[in-house]
């Protein structure tokens, strides 16, 4: 067994992990850096793969978070189709994949997430996807090049942007089953989750909400019903199944790294984990944050950008707590689009219109602002970020007032 001494040990080959590699290099590191990557593609960003990737409007080289050149002209390794396998914090070494053993002087685990995968009768039958890297878009797209009738289960934002794609990009028939009634509402409400699902309908997407799956039914190998538990039958020959993630620990906890309650690394307000020096970011980071009231766990682009940034930092001695709002974007086609920042949940105060598509929501707690998603209105989310930051917001009949000025409220 090979083993070597590297500066900077990147684990997991997702935007997290480059974000940091590219900030160590901005900030002047001058030692080696290594990131692993077991998927075969350099890191790469999973928006596109449910919006214009998967519609056939963008291309691989056009999603990745760094050109393929940046690598080596930044003397950054990156060892893609290579698993890390054994992290022992203690004598700081980790066991890869191909046998080689890396010593490091600090590391970060930016593993991100797995989906959530759903047990039920019929599973292995053909056409039924998950989504989470390029070849599941590429195997979800040459089956729509084939398909007639497509189901989304899950009525978050991969089945509403999947379902969005499936009947702008190929002119599907599609429905959308779910357990909610209302799509989106787990994250933003029923009020403005209806205003969502008003979108997808009124461009033919069908919803099925309060209902579940019970099973899968097909002919031979293939899908070609869906059967719910409140006796719906759909006929289908695709499927795409987006029921949430869950943070990819395994590493962690073989490691021993202490894990918080939404079963991310629990990591300090600079994103140290467990064990010093050993730094976490992505969707698989769990950190303290006195902005949004305690220990939270975002899976957002933006916050694994963020968060890698921040975690960069920090192997080089700043010691800079992670304050960035976090920040969430999302699409239905080009029907209607979505910019929300913080974290909140419950009915939010809106200003503006949700007839006209031209409104924010603003959600909040006791006097405080915790989260606004917008259509159409950036410069109320510029408001509400600094409330969030800061503290202190106008009361509701001045958020809702359209009349009212936001500057300086
Ligand atoms: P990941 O991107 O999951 O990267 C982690 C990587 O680590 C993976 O490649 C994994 O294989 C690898 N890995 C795991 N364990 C090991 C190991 N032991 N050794 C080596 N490698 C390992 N967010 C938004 O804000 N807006 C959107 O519109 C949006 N759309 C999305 C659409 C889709 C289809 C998906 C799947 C996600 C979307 N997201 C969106 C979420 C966003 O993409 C994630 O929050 C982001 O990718 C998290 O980055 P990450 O680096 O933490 O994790």
């Amino acid at each position: 067994m090979a083993t070597r001494t590297v500066d900077h040990l990147l684990v997991g080959g997702g935007l997290a992990a480059a974000s940091c590699a590219r900030t160590l290099r901005e900030e002047g590191a001058g030692g080696s850096i290594v990131v692993v990557g077991r998927e075969p593609d350099p890191p790469y960003d999973r928006p596109p793969l449910s919006k214009g990737y998967l519609r056939g409007e963008g291309s691989r080289e056009e999603a990745l978070v760094l050109g393929e050149s940046w690598w080596e002209a930044n003397d950054v390794e990156l060892l893609t189709r290579t698993s890390a396998m054994k992290l022992d914090v203690d004598a700081r070494t980790v066991k890869l994949s191909t046998k080689d053993e890396l010593s490091f002087a600090t590391a970060l685990v930016a593993t991100g997430a797995n989906v959530r995968r759903l047990r039920a009768e019929g599973s292995d039958l053909e056409g039924i996807h998950y989504l989470r890297a390029f070849g599941n878009a590429d195997a979800i797209r040459s089956d729509l090049a084939e398909a007639e009738r497509v189901v989304l289960i899950g009525g978050s934002y991969i089945g509403c942007e999947v379902a969005a794609s499936v009947v702008a990009g190929f002119g599907l028939q599609c429905t959308i089953l779910m357990q909610e009634e209302v799509t989106l509402e787990r994250g933003f409400g029923r009020e403005i989750g209806g205003f969502f699902q008003g979108v997808l309908t009124e461009h033919g997407v069908q919803v099925v909400g309060g209902d579940e799956l019970e099973r899968f039914e097909g002919s031979g190998e293939r899908v070609q019903r869906v059967v719910t538990k409140g006796g719906a039958v759909l006929d289908c020959d695709c499927v795409v199944i987006g029921a949430g993630v869950t943070p990819d620990v395994m590493l962690a906890r073989s490691a021993g790294l202490e894990l918080g309650e939404s079963g991310g690394i629990l990591c300090s307000p600079g994103l140290e984990s467990s064990a010093p020096g050993v730094y976490a970011a992505g969707d698989v980071c769990e950190w303290q944050s006195a902005q949004l009231g305690g220990s939270v766990r975002v899976e957002h682009w933006d916050v694994a950008l963020e968060q890698g940034r921040t975690a960069a930092r920090n192997m080089l001695g700043q010691s800079v707590s992670h304050e960035a709002v976090p920040y969430f974007f999302s699409d239905l086609a080009d029907w209607v689009s979505m910019e929300a920042v913080g974290r909140g949940a419950g009915e939010p105060v809106i200003r503006g219109s949700l007839d006209d598509g031209d409104f924010t929501a603003f959600y909040t707690a006791g006097d405080r602002v915790t989260a606004a998603l917008s259509v159409g209105r950036p410069g109320d989310l510029h408001h509400a970020r600094r409330w969030i930051a800061e503290g202190g917001a106008p009361n509701a009949a001045t958020l809702a007032d359209e009349d009212a000025e936001l500057d300086g409220a």
